[in-house]
């Protein structure tokens, strides 16, 4: 296992690249700390798979060094960087049993049949599939096909990182879940440092400890999944993760006062911004209510909207109003408001943020 520090990190598949959009990768500078889970979540065209290849040594970098540890590792190759990958697609022998499947990394380092053994059974455990372990790989279902491919990215002890490259889009919805906890519950396991790309939320919250946020070859925020919902440090992370994202209402700054339209809104922080800037309110729909409770120690800052839809989703509903020209979706859980009804939206100071230029204030 080793800590990898990527320095300056630039990318560009042009020969000549002359502006900032020439670049699959921007300037990423990032730690990944030894033993860590983590997702690298961005959406489709961010940079991941580029960011990914450069770790595993398959692109060199146009400009930054990676380092594993204090190595210097750059020039090195794929395989000197001793990286397991797990893809997208299953990378399994047909022919081979499943056992036979899981050894052929080991047997390739040389070691002992008795290790071998060991450790084999070790991963199928973990993965629940020991009865299958005489089994050819051939005639495995989908899904088993993909355990077996994640079993074979993880059955080395001595790598640097394993890294997973989308590797549950093709599993049935269904068993999806049962993985993504598996991978989790394999990380307490077996210590690894694990590196998880994908570009859907749900996958990267449940997985990583940590989640690196990308956005057009840029990192926009490292974070748990806790930072990165209650405190975006960017409007492109707030609007990205959630479903619905965060509500990004405009505003202006005047006397150390928030204000969206004539109604004063009260955000967690001091409200210091320069008067250039391009301010907006942000505030999660988990965080608006409708109709207030006038019994609250800390009352809410108010909107008044008109309701224009509302989308029952079982265990809550998303209620989208207009305020002026601006749409605002709030999740409520208690009985929803009537189509066209005229409602105060309540906004929850402790979750009531500051953006100028897209960058958190406060
Ligand atoms: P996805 O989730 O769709 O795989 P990604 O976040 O992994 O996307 P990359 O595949 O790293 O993004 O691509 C980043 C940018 O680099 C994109 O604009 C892409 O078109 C471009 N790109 C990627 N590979 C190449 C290549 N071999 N030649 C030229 N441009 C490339």
């Amino acid at each position: 296992m080793a800590k990898i520090t990527l320095e300056n990190l630039s990318h560009s598949y042009h020969p000549t690249p002359s502006s900032a959009s020439d670049y699959a990768l921007n300037r990423v500078d990032l730690v990944w700390q030894d033993g860590g889970a983590y997702a690298l979540l961005g959406p489709s065209g961010c940079g991941k798979t580029t960011l990914l290849n450069i770790i595993s040594g398959l692109i060199r970098p146009s400009q930054g060094r990676i380092l594993f540890d204090d190595e210097d590792v750059t020039e090195r190759t794929p395989s000197e960087r001793n990286i397991a990958q797990v893809f997208q697609f299953p990378v399994i022998y047909d022919v081979m049993t499943v056992f036979d499947n899981l050894a052929f990394p080991l047997r390739n380092r040389k070691q002992s049949a008795q290790a071998i053994d060991r450790r084999v059974r070790h991963i199928a455990e973990i993965l629940e599939i020991t009865d299958l372990l005489d089994e050819k790989a051939a005639g495995l279902s989908s899904d088993n096909k993909q355990k077996l491919s994640l079993g074979r990215g993880l059955v080395r002890e001595d790598v640097r990182a394993v890294m997973f490259d989308e590797p549950l889009t093709v599993i049935d919805p269904l068993l999806k879940w049962k993985l993504r906890s598996k991978l989790k519950q394999l990380h307490q396991h077996l210590k690894l440092t694990m590196i998880y790309v994908t570009h859907d939320q749900t996958e990267a919250l449940t997985f990583a400890d940590q989640v690196v946020v990308m956005n057009q070859g840029q990192v926009v925020q490292i974070g748990t999944p806790v930072d990165l919902f209650e405190r975006p440090a960017h409007t492109f992370v707030g609007h990205f993760i959630g479903s619905p994202g965060m509500n990004l209402l405009p505003c202006v700054v005047r006397a150390g006062g928030v204000f969206f339209g004539d109604h004063p809104i009260a955000v967690e922080g001091p409200a210091r911004t320069p008067s250039s800037a391009d301010t907006v309110i942000g505030i999660r729909p988990e965080f608006i209510s409708i109709g207030i409770d006038e019994a609250q120690t800390t009352p809410p800052s108010i909107i008044p909207a008109t309701v224009t839809s509302i989308n029952d989703q079982g265990r809550y509903k998303i209620v989208r109003c207009r305020a002026g020209n601006v749409l605002i979706s709030a999740m409520i859980k208690t009985a929803p408001p009537a189509l066209g009804e005229q409602v105060r939206l309540g906004l929850r100071r402790d979750q009531t943020r500051l953006y100028a230029d897209g960058a958190l204030v406060s």
